[in-house]
């Protein structure tokens, strides 16, 4: 059953950095692998034709890390024409094949690990901690989901009942799932989708980020060469206009798509006003995430925290911790020091192991997140700014007050922390206006007080609450990850229920 746990199941191995050699081995391997990849869309029978767009480094604009052929919205026809074809056979395969594929996937990736973080760090701007750990969350997916396929959908289940009927239930695949995947974890996310949606016997149409079409590239070579065929597996890359083909499309069975809240909304729109079966959605969205810190919290442990689940990654993360509410008492002391922390942050080349912030993903969401400071600036409540090299799109880290958390109204994507400041009457006060964002994906409690925790757990449906830690990193199988509200569907990736939205229940009753 699928809630079992596994006790024999493992994660990935990581790189142990402080090791001179394990990261002299990382950093010439990456040196060694950094030949330009040339992506077109996969599809049996199709000829790569057209232009070329660049793909340059967000770190370096001089430096080409390849260049792709993005598929025209047309081709959307075509793939699910093969797509169709693709899940007839493959969906028939017994379950175990299907997961051998994916673990042969897993072994292949782990193997190319230098390869696939040298285009982390170039193409989506991945320090070094970064990239290994979204190399190793894809290895965990393609492992979590081939374990979790054959659990589920291995033997149909003989059900109990009174009469002398035998009952059978089980599982099947839906058919034709598009897979849209967002450019902040271009290869886990989009790895985990995937997976997801062949382990459950779909074939699959995916759709990468237009940012980073070429590391999605090179895990679907990675995925047909482990064995999954190419009409079960296509990939389109594209801009949202191919997305919208996609979901458009009338014989599209599902529909996995991780990004913003409102092209979540745009996709249920979209397959709502189609004829014919209802079509699920499975998304995964934004999030306004909080940290509350009383004043029992220890005050280097919550700097530490709340640089990594504010600026790592550049903040580019879902999870990413947004509105820090810190208790009064405390709040000036707290606050230099995460002050003081954020001061001593390396930004810069991500291929450098010193580096700990790499750049923003393109200038759009740069000039984002600029507009945004410009407005709190007016304002005044800008209260730290770092500083940014000027080459590549690069934004520094920034800290600003607010008097109310209701001044943030929506996700602001990047490495820019909010403060605001709480009594300690008011916690009830701070957990409603942590409920009034509608947002619901990870949430932060720092305190030594026991019954805090209760109360905050009780109060919100956060989907992912931690207690006296970061707000980031969710582990596979071991921190199911996924929000409510505004933040998403839900089922959690990477927990034992997600596999089961990919696929529909059948129940077969014989009369013997
Ligand atoms: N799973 C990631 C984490 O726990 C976040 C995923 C996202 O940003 O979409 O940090």
């Amino acid at each position: 059953l699928p809630s079992e746990i596994y006790p024999d199941r493992r994660n990935s191995a990581g790189v142990e950095f402080g090791d001179r050699s394990e990261l002299t081995a990382l950093l010439e391997g990456i040196g060694r692998a950094g030949s330009a990849v040339a992506a077109a869309p996969l599809l049996p029978g199709y000829k790569p034709f057209g232009e070329e767009t660049a793909v340059l480094s967000p770190a370096d604009p001089s430096d080409q890390v390849g260049a792709v052929r993005f598929a025209d919205p047309q081709l959307v026809k075509q793939a699910m024409k093969a797509a169709r074809k693709g899940f007839a056979s493959w969906s028939r395969l017994p379950v175990e094949k299907r997961a051998e594929a994916l673990e042969k996937a897993a072994d292949a990736l782990g193997t190319s690990r230098d390869r696939m973080m040298n285009l982390l760090a170039r193409e989506a701007g991945k320090t070094l901690d970064d990239g290994i750990a979204e190399i190793r969350e894809a290895v965990d997916f393609c492992r979590y989901y081939a374990n979790q396929s054959q659990r589920q959908f291995g033997k149909p289940t003989v059900m109990p009942g009174p009469t002398g009927e035998e009952n059978r239930y089980g599982w099947r695949g839906r058919g034709v799932f598009a897979c849209i995947s967002p450019w902040n974890f271009p290869l886990a996310i989009f790895t985990g989708q995937v997976t997801a949606a062949l382990a459950a016997g779909n074939a699959v149409i995916a759709k990468p980020a237009e940012q980073t079409p070429l590391i999605a590239y090179e895990m679907v070579r990675i995925l047909h060469e482990a064995g999954v065929p190419e009409d079960a597996l296509i990939y389109l890359p594209g801009a949202g206009d191919v997305g919208a083909a996609l979901t458009a499309h009338p014989e599209i069975d599902g529909v996995a798509f991780t990004g913003s809240t409102e092209t979540a909304r745009a996709i249920n729109r979209s397959l709502a006003a189609k004829d014919g079966p209802i079509v699920p959605l499975i998304a995964e969205t934004g999030g306004l995430n909080a940290m509350i810190v009383d004043a029992t919290a220890l005050p280097e442990q919550v700097a530490d925290d709340v640089v990594m689940s504010a600026f790592r990654s550049a903040g580019q993360r879902c999870s990413a911790l947004r509105i820090l509410f810190v208790q009064d008492d405390v709040a000036d002391s707290m606050i230099a020091m995460i002050e003081g922390a954020a001061r001593e942050l390396s930004i810069g080349d991500p291929k450098i192991a010193s580096t700990d912030m790499g750049p923003i993903i393109d200038e759009t969401q740069r000039r984002m997140l600029a507009e945004h400071v410009a407005a709190m600036e007016i304002s005044q409540s800008v209260r730290y700014a770092g500083e940014a090299p000027e080459r590549g799109t690069f934004f520094a880290p920034h800290i600003i007050e607010l008097d109310k958390a209701s001044a943030l109204k929506e996700e602001v994507f990047g490495p820019i922390l909010h403060v605001v400041r709480w009594k300690s009457k008011d916690l009830e006060k701070v957990l409603k206006e942590i409920a009034s964002t509608g947002y619901g994906l990870t949430l932060g409690v720092h305190t030594r007080i026991e019954a805090t925790v209760g109360k905050v757990v009780s109060a919100l449906d956060t989907g992912n609450i931690y207690v006296n830690r970061n707000t980031i990193g969710a582990v596979v199988g071991t921190q199911p990850f996924g929000g409510s509200g505004l933040s998403g569907t839900g089922f959690k990736a990477g927990g034992p229920h997600y596999l089961s939205r990919f696929a529909q229940e059948q129940v077969v009753s014989i009369n013997t």
